[in-house]
């Protein structure tokens, strides 16, 4: 019988990912493959599609799940990713209580699983999780600045509550969690409709068309590459289990989307013109993950430059023109 000493596990480890069929999760899938897991992406294909993940099916290490985590899921798995759930705000505020309870019917679904199994569990959450941030850059004991009745406040607060259910369920039933902070990330299999800024830009730029700023674009992101961000994951998946995070995982370089819009129109070598609209309802002015303590515990840092990320994210858009 093979055995992985990395994991000392008899067999590959077992590894559920939620929102596998999205953008993150698809690198995911494929990055767990590599490293020998035997995966079971799980998908209600809402903003995921078959695409991202055709490369995997058909590899003996992969299944393709359709499922709604809002409904119960039984399988005996090893490691949860949950992951799903939409991303951009125009898709998570196309049904804003499905929204909702895919954060919290999907996480207490999935912790009800990792508790029966005793598996791990690492929750995808968010940098939204601290709002339009009066503390910055945003430390992990930072509490946030949530308005819980806008436009956003099904993520938001979808997310936070998400927090809150692995947190009670590893004090109340000592679920190993892992709890995870991105920050803006971008890539190959953003979807390019999705709304946004990075695709946005991206796809306005390589049809000619105007760049759309929203409000005066002085407001700021600071955007990892998809491949650190995985990395991250990997790395805190395996951290020491009194490590559960939360735990800020983002590239600290901050910009405006103005420059952003520059570089994007720099790298694209277009001609596109700005145009200003107006500013979304409760769109948070600044953001920057401060990633000392992803640094200090997990030994990570991210390695990707805007421009690399951006040229190859480019190149990978060059295909829906
Ligand atoms: P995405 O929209 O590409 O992926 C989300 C996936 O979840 C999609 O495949 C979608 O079909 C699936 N999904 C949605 N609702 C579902 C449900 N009820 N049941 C099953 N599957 C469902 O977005 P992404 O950027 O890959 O984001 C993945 C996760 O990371 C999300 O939880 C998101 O909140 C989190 N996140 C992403 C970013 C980012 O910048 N990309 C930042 C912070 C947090
Ligand atoms: N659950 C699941 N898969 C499992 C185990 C549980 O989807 O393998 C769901 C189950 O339907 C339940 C939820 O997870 O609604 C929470 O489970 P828990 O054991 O915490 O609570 P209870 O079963 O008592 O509601
Ligand atoms: N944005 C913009 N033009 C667009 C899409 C987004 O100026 O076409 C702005 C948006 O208002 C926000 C920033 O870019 O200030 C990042 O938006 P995104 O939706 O990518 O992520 P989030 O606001 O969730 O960080």
């Amino acid at each position: 019988m093979e055995h992985n000493k990395k994991y000392n596990y008899a067999l590959n480890p077992r590894a559920l990912v939620t929102g596998g069929a999205g953008f993150l999760g698809s690198h995911l899938c494929e990055r767990l493959i590599k490293e020998k897991h035997d995966v079971i992406c799980l998908d209600n294909f809402f903003t995921g599609q078959k695409r991202n993940v055709a490369h995997l099916v058909g590899n003996p290490y992969f299944e393709l799940v359709r499922h709604d985590v809002t409904f119960p899921y039984y399988v005996e798995v090893d490691r949860i990713f949950n992951l799903a759930c939409p991303a951009s705000p125009p898709h998570y505020q196309y049904d804003p209580v499905q929204t909702t309870k895919t954060s919290v019917h999907g996480a207490i679904n999935m912790l009800g699983l990792a508790k029966r199994t005793k598996a791990r569990i690492l929750q995808a959450s968010t940098s939204e999780v601290y709002g339009d941030p009066s503390v910055h850059p945003q430390v992990e004991s930072y509490w946030g600045n949530v308005n819980p009745i806008g436009i956003r406040s099904c993520y938001d607060e979808g997310k936070r509550c998400a927090e809150t259910l692995f947190f009670d369920y590893y004090r109340q039933n000592s679920v190993e969690i892992k709890v995870v902070r991105i920050f803006n990330t971008y890539g190959p299999r953003m979807h390019p409709n999705d709304g946004r800024v990075v695709s946005n830009f991206i796809m306005q730029a390589l049809r000619g068309e105007n760049i759309t700023i929203y409000g005066d674009g002085q407001q700021t992101r600071s955007f990892c590459y998809v491949d650190d961000l995985i990395d991250a994951f990997m790395l805190m998946m395996e951290s020491s289990p009194d490590f559960t995070g939360p735990v800020n995982i983002g590239n600290p370089g901050e910009f405006t989307m103005l420059e952003l819009a520059e570089k994007i129109i720099m790298l694209t070598g277009g001609k596109s013109k700005l145009v200003f609209m107006p500013l979304p309802a409760d769109d948070p002015k600044q953001r920057q993950p401060d990633i000392s303590l992803a640094k200090s515990k997990l030994g990570w840092s991210p390695k990707v430059s805007l421009e690399d990320g951006l040229s190859r994210t480019i190149e990978y858009f060059k295909d829906f023109i």
